[in-house]
């Protein structure tokens, strides 16, 4: 295997996919089109179809709107203005989200009463202020249409108060029986208050048994924590300490339930602008498919999910921790082996392995000895005692409830949310045990695939709407405090488990502040249940710190995994991942998030098959080519995307997708990838068989649209170049200040400047900037046609490119907003002066003037206008347009848009200060992107300001400008990016 590590100076050839790399026609094709196809009207049915689905409700309950003028919004003030609101003026809320159980602090934004914006929550840990594109987007699944309204019952609605009648019942029937024949399945569980609610249900039904299932079990950390430590434990990572990284199947940048902090740790150790910077973390990745974290790392290796076992003996051999035990089979990987082995060995304490929750227990067992070994343990991670209630192995747990269900000893069950029947292995046939359950009962957002085998259904309310607790996955509590009235009817879990506890009136704001009342040994609680919700996080609830020296002897651990070689079967390797915008399938019905490019690939509103360049190659496919995989007795056609940097005979598969009934979003859209796990294999399998179909399906991708042709783009300099004094110069000059007829000193005569600076090497493409900005600025989804048009509408955009080997590439980030060029191309070619420049520099677009001749965009060499070819924007659906921020203009048909540097919060900021007859201070202002950010990879300020943070990185000999040599003085500028290899560790220190 072909292994990383840039090597030699830039510039280089670099590439954005493989149709460029290749010149092929398709690729041509599309660089030659200034305008994607079509201009203002769907030409075939599909299209149309596909469009208004993403459209919601809308056209479903008001007819066609295409073609419509903008909405008639009538404008009614209060007759009584509550005093705290001004309308200018919002309200922010802390509170916390939890996906798979785990925490997230959040600050949101509410308008009159509206959440319309969520951010991270800077006192909580595991956001420190940055939010991710799941917590971005939760304020539109607030908001969906689409979300169950009703109790249902053998699919007939029914009243809530019949459904207390029927909890009742049942309490009493399994009363008698202790709750032998009951069970609760649930996900993963975290909240204080809820587990108490569920301790006091096994207290009234000693005999039932809980079940817990999610569908990326955390199984393999917990038990290969019980085999290493003797007991089950979470490792807190200390990225913050580690000067060498080794990361063995884990894509900790995207999938670590604490993946914002970890993100903003990683990065804070290579953004080369502090002045006390003094060394970058080195990494090395070894993984199947081409990951967030293995986009940044220094060493990478495409290797199979099947050989990393084998690697990490291989790397504890090669680091003493296995040498007594004997030889174990050599891995081909040798010099990827050499590089980490040798790293990690020079920087001992300071290094730190990682690996996946997809390898078994017993590997990760041996990373905890080979930490502990290297003296880490205790520096670079610590172990704290799980945050969740429990840690059984969900998929034994279900197994059991699968099999007491099928033998009749269980009739009865309630289910906690999570969709299980759509993620649940499939071999288990979970729908088919529920469908003859005699009492099953389902607690939803949505009428799902799990709804659809229950006898009860029941609306389960945002958390956005109702009160709770939970924990983030190192155990500090939040209270989740609700920002709305429940907007659909349903019932929150607190008040259901209420209702099995034989308390039907119970509300969740008493349950839970109950419980704290009970259990916080608060002096004042009064003061301290406010302070918790104004800080949004309880201080001193972390879980309780497991010592290092617990760690147990490397023998027994190296033994418990097995030494020999373990046969690959032939054929290719099948791996299940959580997919990078829906995740299990739970965000399926969110257009923001199906619309979301994926990384590397940009395909939107689907899920192809990953496979690798010699793959394709051997299989003779090319993008879009359906293929079919078959393993046992199942079989699943899905188009492919070629990846560069794919191991070579691994397919990723993503999970989440080809939901039937997600709602009118997500139905029918990418393929069920579910049907392929069985409980055998549910992360990776071997041996699958694969065929190639003779059919095609078009990907809507957003890949090729944007291609800037070979310019000078992407710059980079190595750490040599760099301490050398160079400066990441372009190839053409960029010209003197005086070339031009414009002079900018005559434009930008206000007193603030401002301006942007994009740090291309701390930048991981998380993409959460672009959910942020779509969010803040009321950017519409357009649907899987549009986008396949090229019509996406998103304001800052993700640009990926490659250098080297296709099959092992090395990958550069870039975010791409409008880049406010002093002298802007846009604006001399409108007609009407619908685009033009502010005295404080920004190139700004008044909507109402403007006439759709889109010559703007035909002369902005950075692709970042977007054009309104339809009424993208859902002016009909009532609950729709509650998510829009009202200080920004929801444009419609035949307008031009872009990027405004978020100025309604520049005004806003700015008439405060003026109120408070005080200056604008720095770093006060902050645009979408930035704020969400984990990386702190924006920096938006005042460029007058020469002591601005903006400045000064604007000054930096890093910092370049896109296209600079066209003169267009754009004030959005880059940090160009910063390479070194594994032994860069060596050099210091080191300044910009
Ligand atoms: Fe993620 Fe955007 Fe920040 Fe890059 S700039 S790390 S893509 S949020």
């Amino acid at each position: 295997m072909p292994v990383a590590g840039r090597q030699g100076p830039l510039p280089r050839r670099v590439w954005s996919s493989l149709d460029q790399l290749s010149e092929s026609d398709e690729f041509l094709s599309w660089a030659d089109r200034e305008f994607p196809e079509g201009a203002s009207e769907f030409s075939d049915e599909v299209g149309r179809r596909d469009f208004l689905r993403v459209m919601g409700a809308a056209l479903a309950m008001a007819g066609l709107g295409a073609c419509s003028r903008p909405p008639q919004i009538k404008i009614v003030p209060y007759v009584g203005q509550p005093e705290e609101i001004k309308p200018d003026r919002p309200l922010h809320f802390a509170t916390a989200m939890a996906l798979e159980g785990f925490a997230t602090g959040l600050l949101v934004r509410s308008n009159e009463g509206r959440p319309t914006k969520v951010d991270g929550n800077p006192l909580h840990p595991a956001s420190l202020g940055a939010t991710g594109a799941f917590e971005q987007a939760a304020v539109l699944q607030l908001y969906d249409p689409d979300r169950s309204r009703t109790v249902l019952h053998e699919r007939n609605i029914e009243t809530t108060g019949a459904l207390f009648d029927a909890v009742l019942r049942e309490m009493q029937v399994q009363r008698k029986e202790q709750g032998k024949r009951f069970r609760l399945l649930s996900g993963r569980i975290t909240s204080p208050t809820l587990t108490q609610q569920i301790n006091a249900l096994r207290a009234l039904l000693p005999a039932m048994k809980w079940h817990q299932w999610e569908a990326f079990p955390r199984w393999s950390f917990y038990q290969g924590a019980a085999l290493a430590l003797g007991q089950a434990a979470e490792p807190e990572y200390r990225l913050e300490k580690a000067d060498v990284i080794v990361s063995l199947d884990y894509d900790f940048l995207s999938l670590a339930p604490d993946r914002l902090r970890l993100i903003k740790d990683f990065a804070d150790r290579r953004r080369f602008d502090h002045d006390d910077f003094r060394h970058p973390n080195t990494l090395f990745v070894a993984e199947p498919m081409l990951s967030i974290t293995g986009s940044v790392a220094q060493v990478r290796l495409p290797i199979a999910a099947g050989e990393i076992k084998q690697l990490t003996q291989n790397l504890a051999v090669r680091l003493g921790v296995m040498g007594e035990l004997g030889q174990v089979p050599q891995s081909r990987d040798s010099q990827w082996l050499d590089k980490a082995a040798d790293a990690l060995g020079r920087n001992v304490g300071r290094g730190l392995v990682l690996v996946g929750p997809g390898q078994s227990p017993e590997t990760h067992a041996l990373v905890h000895a080979i930490n502990q070994k290297l003296g880490n343990a205790g520096q670079t991670v610590i172990y704290r005692e799980p945050a969740t209630t429990q840690t059984p192995d969900p998929l034994g747990s279900l197994h059991e409830l699968v099999n007491d269900l099928d033998s009749g000893a269980a009739d009865a069950v309630l289910i906690l949310g999570g969709n299980p029947v759509f993620t649940a292995p499939a071999d288990f046939k979970l729908g088919d045990k529920l469908h003859r359950t005699r009492f099953a009962l389902y607690l939803g957002m949505y009428e799902d695939e799990t709804t659809a085998c229950c006898r009860w259904h029941v609306p389960e309310l945002h958390f956005l709407e109702s009160w709770s607790d939970a924990r983030a996955v190192h155990g500090q509590t939040s209270i989740i405090q609700p920002l709305i009235a429940p907007l659909y009817g349903g019932i929150s879990v607190h008040q259901l488990l209420a209702a099995f506890l034989g308390q039907p009136t119970a509300v969740d704001y008493d349950i839970v502040r109950e419980y704290w009342r009970q259990h916080s040994n608060w002096p004042d609680f009064e003061k301290q249940w406010r302070q918790a919700l104004n800080d949004g996080v309880i201080a001193d609830t972390a879980s309780a710190e497991i010592g290092p020296a617990l760690v147990g002897a490397a023998d027994p651990v190296a033994r418990s995994t097995g030494l020999g070689s373990e046969l690959q079967p032939p054929g290719f390797e099948i791996i299940f991942a959580p997919d990078p915008t829906l995740w299990d399938g739970q965000f399926a019905n969110n257009a923001w998030l199906q619309e979301l490019p994926k990384p590397f690939s940009k395909v939107t509103w689907g899920n192809p098959a990953i496979i690798s360049p010699r793959a394709a190659q051997a299989l003779r496919v090319k993008n879009g080519d359906l293929i079919r995989i078959q393993h046992g007795g199942a079989r699943l056609d899905i188009p492919v995307w070629i990846q560069p940097g794919q191991a070579e005979r691994s397919i990723t598969l993503h999970l989440g997708n080809g939901r039937a009934k997600a709602g009118r979003v997500g139905n029918g859209v990418g393929v069920n990838t579910f049907v392929l796990r069985s409980s055998a294999n549910l992360w990776f399998w071997e041996g699958a068989e694969v065929e190639r179909l003779d059919r095609n399906f078009p990907l809507a991708l957003t890949h090729l649209q944007h291609s800037l042709q070979g310019r000078d783009i992407i710059r980079a300099l190595t750490l040599e170049e760099l301490l050398q004094g160079k400066k990441p110069a372009g190839r053409a000059p960029e010209p003197a200040g005086d070339e031009t007829l414009y002079p900018p000193a005559q434009l930008n005569t206000a007193p603030y400047q401002w301006g942007m600076v994009i740090n291309l090497t701390a930048c991981v493409g998380c993409a959460a900037c672009v959910i942020a900005c779509q969010s803040e600025n009321n950017i519409p989804s357009v649907g899987a046609h549009e986008v396949a048009r090229g019509r996406a509408m998103h304001w800052i955009r993700i640009d990926q490119y490659f250098e080297g080997d296709p099959a092992n590439p090395d990958v550069y980030h870039q975010p791409v907003p409008c880049m406010h060029c002093e002298i802007a191309p846009c604006e001399l070619v409108c007609p009407v002066e619908a685009t033009l420049h502010s005295s404080d520099g920004l190139n700004q677009q008044i909507y109402n003037r403007c006439v759709g001749t889109r010559y703007c965009s035909n002369n902005c060499p950075y692709k970042v206008r977007r054009f309104n070819f339809l009424q993208y924007s859902d002016t009909r659906t009532p609950s729709s347009q509650l998510v829009w921020n009202p200080q920004v203009t929801v444009r419609s048909r035949g307008v031009m848009e872009k990027c405004t540097y978020c100025v309604q919060r520049i005004r806003t900021t700015q008439i405060q200060a003026q109120e408070e007859n005080r200056p604008i201070r720095d770093g006060e202002i902050t645009p979408a992107c930035a704020q969400a950010c984990p990386a702190d990879a924006i920096v938006f300020g005042d460029i007058a300001d020469p002591k601005s943070r903006v400045s000064r990185l604007k000054a930096a000999q890093l910092n370049y400008s896109m296209l600079g040599e066209l003169n267009t003085r754009p004030r959005t500028t880059y940090l160009a990016r910063v390479q070194w290899d594994e032994q860069a560790t060596r050099l210091r220190p080191v300044t910009s």
